[in-house]
């Protein structure tokens, strides 16, 4: 079989990996519209355990990349300057050109090798193979050639975003809440190696306008951020990478493939950055397609189990992250609520939380709180 697969990101990567490894015999081609080593942003979250769900097949990769994570048990929330700790919500986190760094020495260990610098102008440049895998995230080129035959829809979050880094060690996954004068901001700041930090920086629509973000440079935002979140920083300075403000894009598709062509990560769905399981969802994607082309026989039959196996999964969680998302963009709201309260807003945000499992999850937080309620 011949497969091309467009995007060098944490989906296509580890597609053209597994694939390869296990079936030496087909040709796996992948192209890269960037350089091996450029990346945007800084670092990436996992939740839970990490890799924890590649072992089973896959122990090797995690055990190549395990030793450059940095994991953390509890969440921290900052608000008016007080703070509370969720115990028994662990994360961890890698910076993402490390993460793509060793992911690519797997696809090159398989005997593929990843052209770089090659953007795919038109799909009409893959004529002749069997399979084409559009892992070429947000903003596919394959899902938007053909949006109406993979049922595309696309939409936006209010609040406005940007992500920095900053050298400021933080010693859990943070969340820094901040009124000012004109409006609330929002950190998720959380390390991702042991010397730098991802520092996301969000406010509602009201905010962003207030301070007139619109007609600011780069550098004219990240001085406002810094300046905002000046005691969070402790006088290190935010990092910026092409850093600018945007609204977070929810892209759904109804069909996942069309004719040989198969959308997986990104291209096929967006899962808000507060769940912190983007990549966590294409490495799974890429894990569903491989096992779905070497149950069925045939192509289209492979493409429909992929879909139809995976599909219900990935809807709970963007679910979820719609959820979430939807509490963020209150986010002002929520922090009028007494700081306890508040805590208890944000870990149940998503619903998949009840009171029940809280307890056994976050003992320490949840008496506490029912100490704050005056509930036994
Ligand atoms: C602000 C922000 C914070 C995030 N935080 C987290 C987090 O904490 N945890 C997490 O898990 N996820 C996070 N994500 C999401 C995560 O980055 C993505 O979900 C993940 O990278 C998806 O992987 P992918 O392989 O599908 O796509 P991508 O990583 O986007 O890779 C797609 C690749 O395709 C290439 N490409 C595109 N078009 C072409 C073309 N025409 N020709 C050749 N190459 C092409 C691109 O250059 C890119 O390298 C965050 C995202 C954002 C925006």
């Amino acid at each position: 079989m011949r497969i091309a697969v467009i995007g060098g990101g944490p989906g296509g990567l580890y597609f053209a990996y597994l694939w390869k490894k296990r079936h030496p015999e087909d040709q796996v081609d992948l192209f890269e519209q960037n350089p091996a080593d450029a990346t945007w942003g800084f670092g990436v979250v996992f939740s839970d355990q990490a890799l924890e769900f590649l072992r089973a097949d896959d122990p090797e990769t995690v055990d190549a990349i395990a030793p450059h994570m940095e994991s953390w048990k509890n969440i921290t929330l900052n608000l008016r300057g007080e703070s509370v700790e969720i115990d028994g919500v662990g994360f961890s986190s890698i910076g993402r050109l490390a993460l793509l760094t060793i992911l690519q020495e797997r696809v090159r260990s398989t005997g593929v090798t990843p052209r770089f610098d090659t953007v795919m102008q038109s799909v009409d440049e893959l004529r002749g193979y069997d399979l084409i895998v559009a892992a070429d995230g947000l903003n596919s080129l394959v899902r938007r050639a053909f949006e109406g035959d993979f049922g595309t829809s696309l939409s936006y979050s209010s609040n406005k975003f940007v992500w920095y880094g900053t050298s400021k060690r933080f010693d859990t996954l943070s969340q820094t809440f901040v009124k000012t004068d004109r409006g609330a901001f929002n950190a998720h700041h959380y390390r991702y190696s042991p010397g730098m930090s991802t520092f996301l920086v969000e406010c509602d629509a009201a905010t962003w306008a207030a301070y007139g973000f619109a007609d600011k440079s780069i550098e004219e935002s990240q001085a406002i951020c810094e300046d905002v979140f000046a005691a969070t920083l402790d006088g290190h300075r935010l990092v910026s990478n092409k850093s600018v403000w945007r609204n977070f894009p929810w892209v759904w598709n109804e069909h996942w493939s069309f004719k040989n062509m198969v959308l997986l990560g990104d291209a096929l769905h967006s899962a808000h950055f507060s769940i912190g399981s983007g990549t966590r969802l294409a490495i799974e994607d890429a894990i569903a397609l491989v096992k779905a082309l070497e149950t069925e026989s045939g192509i289209g039959a492979a493409l429909a189990r992929y879909e139809s196996a995976r599909k219900p999964i990935v809807q709970k969680l963007v679910d979820a992250a719609r959820t979430s998302a939807f509490w963020y963009e209150h986010f002002p709201e929520h922090m009028k609520l007494p700081l306890l309260d508040f805590a208890y807003s944000y870990i149940t945000r998503s619903g998949r939380i009840d009171d029940f499992r809280l307890r056994a999850m976050s003992p320490a937080f949840m008496a506490r709180y029912a100490a704050a309620k005056g509930q036994s």
